[in-house]
């Protein structure tokens, strides 16, 4: 029997799932692990453990009954983007991972901003100036770390952090390349501008190559010391979100995925790069001819997840002697809640915020609150802001890309049907929603078919995806959900100045206010 691995590695944690030749789930096992944040605005993974957490769920699949004890054709890697961290001469990481929802290099990103201005940074990239990416990581790293920078002999993702431990090899597919904010985004070479701008030589990073290499995998000591069989194909494969893309058959230009996770995007799928005029999108590359221009906001499934934690004590203890989960009530409550959350609005912003206006001083706000609002309001009015949040990034993204033909949702939030019809009815549009019960690991998995020869297209990916259901708008209600839309984004326009005052307040910039107002 032939099947194929995709290995998911994410922010909360990885899974490696076993396909056949059709795609059907053969087995599945998934581990958690931490973020950690050692200080306010930093968020870093252990590499060490992640790459425990892959060998170990890549052992449990092939040790599954379903694949017999067979060897996969090839297995295929889903990896985070942006995440750096360094190694020593030997290949020993002398940093934790920095990961994406890391901020540290605020100063950096507002310095290179200055110095370079966003168009040029962005127009060469297709990432615009933020301290999530690179060039500001690396900054900050020579500037406010230097004795760690002067131990650093590579820069890696956890990509090539993985594919070096398990290969032997240091490369890294031109997807996750064009994460970090180095790559050249038509030529898919290292940009020597960028590189420049950030003070680092090319030689400190791995080779960008295909994400369709195939590289012998499970050579090293380290993969033989685990027993993986030496000698099974390796196929770099690309980011996780840009692979989630296919996971949700969203291929071919006309198509949109509309995503609310824990965080959530906007994406489409191009035959080339396409930029943002006002850099409020980025532009990443999948395979060659693919090209995923979209936004994401860190602000999705997270804030309902913040509100159950915070406020849903009732709710839990409900659903446990219910035998259902949270959520699902959360998501009855706000259903008994006309559209509109009786004139209550929430900015979604406890994270900050990337696309479409990248201020990580964004904070949240309830607004218009009266004495006849409850929770029920409060839970509705999450849903709908994560919703307009979204909507302002897919208002930028088809402002470049197009108005799509078709917009497929995923992620968890597919699971409430008032959730999904606050989507349905503000973005105005049918939403068709595939089961995607693997998303990124699908993803993964199709390029590791056509890199051996057994997919020969991206697009056929298609075949193999079943539709769950459509959900349509109700125009009286996207009437209501546009005039609400039109003073949500007049407070987030009005709040700038404040935004950055009340995060200096909260970060403790502002001398004898830091101890009640930061703790
Ligand atoms: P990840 O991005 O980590 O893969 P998921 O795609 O599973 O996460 O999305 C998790 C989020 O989906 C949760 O934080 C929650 O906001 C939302 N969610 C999950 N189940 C439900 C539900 N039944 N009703 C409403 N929201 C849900």
């Amino acid at each position: 029997m032939k099947y194929y691995i995709g290995v998911d590695v994410g922010t909360s944690g990885c899974r490696a799932v076993a396909f056949d030749e059709g795609f059907k789930i053969l087995a599945g096992a998934s581990k958690e692990y931490p973020t950690l944040s050692p200080r306010p605005g930093w968020a870093e993974q252990d590499p060490e453990l992640i790459l425990s957490s892959v060998t170990e769920v890549l052992k449990l699949v092939l040790a599954s009954p379903a694949v017999r004890g067979e060897r996969p054709a090839a297995v295929g890697m889903a990896t985070v983007m942006h995440s750096l961290i360094g190694l020593d001469e030997h290949g020993e990481p002398v940093t934790n991972a920095i990961i994406w929802a890391d901020l540290r290099a605020a100063e950096e990103a507002e310095w290179l901003k200055a110095r370079y201005g966003t168009p040029e940074l962005y127009n060469r990239t297709g990432c615009p100036v933020h301290p999530m990416y690179l060039p500001a990581k690396v900054l900050w790293l020579k500037r406010k770390a230097p004795h760690v920078f002067s131990s650093i002999a590579r820069i890696v993702s956890m990509k090539d952090y993985l594919i070096s431990r398990l290969t032997g090899r240091f490369l890294v597919d031109q997807s996750i390349a064009s994460a970090t904010g180095f790559l050249n985004i038509r030529t898919l070479k290292w940009d020597e501008f960028v590189l420049n701008a950030a003070g680092i030589d090319a030689g400190l990073l791995s080779e960008p190559v295909s994400p369709l290499t195939v590289v012998e995998g499970f050579t090293t000591d380290y993969a033989r010391s685990q027993g993986l069989p030496a000698g099974v194909p390796v196929v770099l494969g690309a980011t996780d979100g840009t692979l989630s893309n296919p996971g949700s058959g969203v291929v071919s230009p006309g198509q949109l995925a509309a995503m609310i996770g824990t965080s959530a995007a906007v994406r489409v799928t191009t035959g080339e790069p396409v930029l943002d005029p006002k850099a409020r999108t980025w532009c990443y590359y999948l395979v060659p001819g693919k090209w995923i221009p979209g936004g994401a906001a860190n602000n999705g499934g997270n804030i309902l997840r913040w509100y159950r934690d915070q406020f849903g004590a009732r709710e839990i203890e409900q659903a446990r002697a219910m035998g259902v989960d949270p959520y699902q009530l959360l998501s009855r409550r706000a259903a008994a809640v006309p559209p509109g959350s009786r004139g209550l609005i929430f900015l979604p912003f406890l994270a900050g915020e990337r696309s479409p206006y990248w201020n990580p001083n964004t904070r949240g706000v309830l607004f218009g609150l009266h004495l006849g609002h409850g929770p029920d309001e409060v839970v509705r009015s999450i849903m709908e802001g994560v919703v307009f949040q979204l909507y302002s990034v897919y208002e930028a993204l088809v402002e470049t890309t197009g108005q799509p033909a078709e917009v497929r949702a995923s992620g968890g939030f597919v699971k409430s049907p008032e959730w999904l019809q606050i989507m349905s009815d503000t973005f105005g549009v049918p939403l068709v929603v595939p089961q995607v019960p693997e998303g990124s690991a699908f993803g993964a998995a199709a390029l590791a078919m056509m890199s051996t020869g057994a997919l020969e297209k991206l697009e056929d990916v298609s075949r193999f995806i079943q539709i769950e259901k459509t959900v349509e708008p109700v125009s009286a209600r996207t009437e209501i959900y546009r005039e609400l839309y039109g003073i949500y984004m007049n407070i987030y326009r009005k709040l700038n100045p404040e935004f950055a005052q009340i995060a200096e307040l909260q970060a403790g910039k502002r001398t004898g206010q830091r101890n009640e107002a930061a703790s």
